[in-house]
């Protein structure tokens, strides 16, 4: 399959609906004939690794392991730490690559992201009057900008990059890795964190029975209407907390250093690895990135606009 590549958003609403069926497949089909080799292949992956925020190293060679039936990928299985777990299973990949696709929308179909269960939960409507020269006074349907507070009609709000289309892809990326667990340092922003929590549940659902984790994730993340959502699963928390914009959030009192979330951890390298080295050529995983609910949210046009590199961690 050719991608077709927009120069600006990178995905076409087309390669979206593949990202699922097409590109985790032929990540995952690449993936399981390297660990089938016999005898186990050593693969050399020169890809470029993010450390603070940057790209700081190539990748090391992988190797394949073969240890109690089950196939791993590691960069260094003989490290010396017990408690470096330095590797990442098939089944592993392959949930994080379904958690990762769950995640995005293209980035045309934005009324289908606000629309999103989750979004609606983390950024709820609620009935305000705005006030109108003309002394009109009369509700409508309201959320606030995420950035100044100010609560407008829904008409009036965008839906905000937070790491920016043009300069923040790299740091997006990290935004959507750390929701996955893949960083050294946890979320601490309060829409991450839940997220974070959500994509954990749906990585431990059990293996081959009961729902499958991407059924679960369309479930809580995009179902449009919350009273079709189906019974709550077994230890599952819905709904989603809605999240404090930023003029009344209080600082965070604790969490992880911002070094610590803009670095990949051993599994993180390893499944950034697998993805950079075995997706299509072409495969934008900035722009799944980009355009990931881990880095949307509504905020007002001047808001929206004015934004740029001031909202970059590594500017
Ligand atoms: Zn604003």
């Amino acid at each position: 399959m050719v991608l077709s590549l927009d120069s600006d958003e990178g995905l076409t609403d087309a390669t979206y609906e593949d990202l699922e069926n097409h590109i985790s497949r032929e990540i995952l089909e690449k993936l399981r004939s390297l660990m089938q080799q016999q005898p186990p292949q050593q693969i050399s992956w020169p890809v470029q690794i993010f450390n603070n925020g940057q790209f700081i190293r190539l990748t090391d060679k992988a190797l394949v392991i073969h240890e109690d039936k089950v196939y791993k990928i590691s960069f260094t299985p003989n490290s010396p730490d017990p408690n470096w777990e330095g590797y990442l299973t098939y089944n592993e990949i392959s949930r994080l690559l379904t958690c990762l696709h769950s995640l995005a929308k293209p980035p045309t179909r934005y009324a289908t992201v606000t629309e999103g269960i989750a979004y609606q939960q983390l950024y709820p409507t609620r009935q305000h009057c705005p006030t109108y020269a003309s002394g009109k006074y009369q509700e409508e349907a309201s959320k606030p900008s995420m950035v100044c507070g100010i609560i407008l009609p829904i008409r009036f709000l965008e839906v905000d990059h937070q790491r920016p289309k043009s300069s923040g892809k790299n740091e997006a990326i990290m935004k959507v890795l750390r929701v996955l667990g893949l960083t050294l340092g946890r979320p601490h922003g309060a829409k991450c964190m839940q997220l974070h929590d959500c994509v954990a549940q749906a990585l431990r659902l059990p293996e081959g029975k009961g729902i499958q984790i991407s059924t679960f994730l369309k479930r809580y993340l995009w179902k449009e209407n919350v009273r079709d959502a189906g019974e709550p699963l077994p230890g599952v928390i819905v709904p989603f907390v809605p999240v404090l914009a930023k003029d009344e959030r209080p600082s965070p009192l604790w969490g992880s250093t911002t070094q610590d979330r803009y670095t990949l951890s051993v599994k993180g390298e390893i499944f950034y690895s697998v993805v950079r080295a075995l997706a299509p050529p072409g495969y934008p995983l900035e722009a799944v990135a980009v355009h990931s609910l881990a880095n949307l949210r509504p905020a007002c046009g001047p808001c929206n606009k004015l934004r740029g590199k001031t909202s970059l961690k590594f500017p």
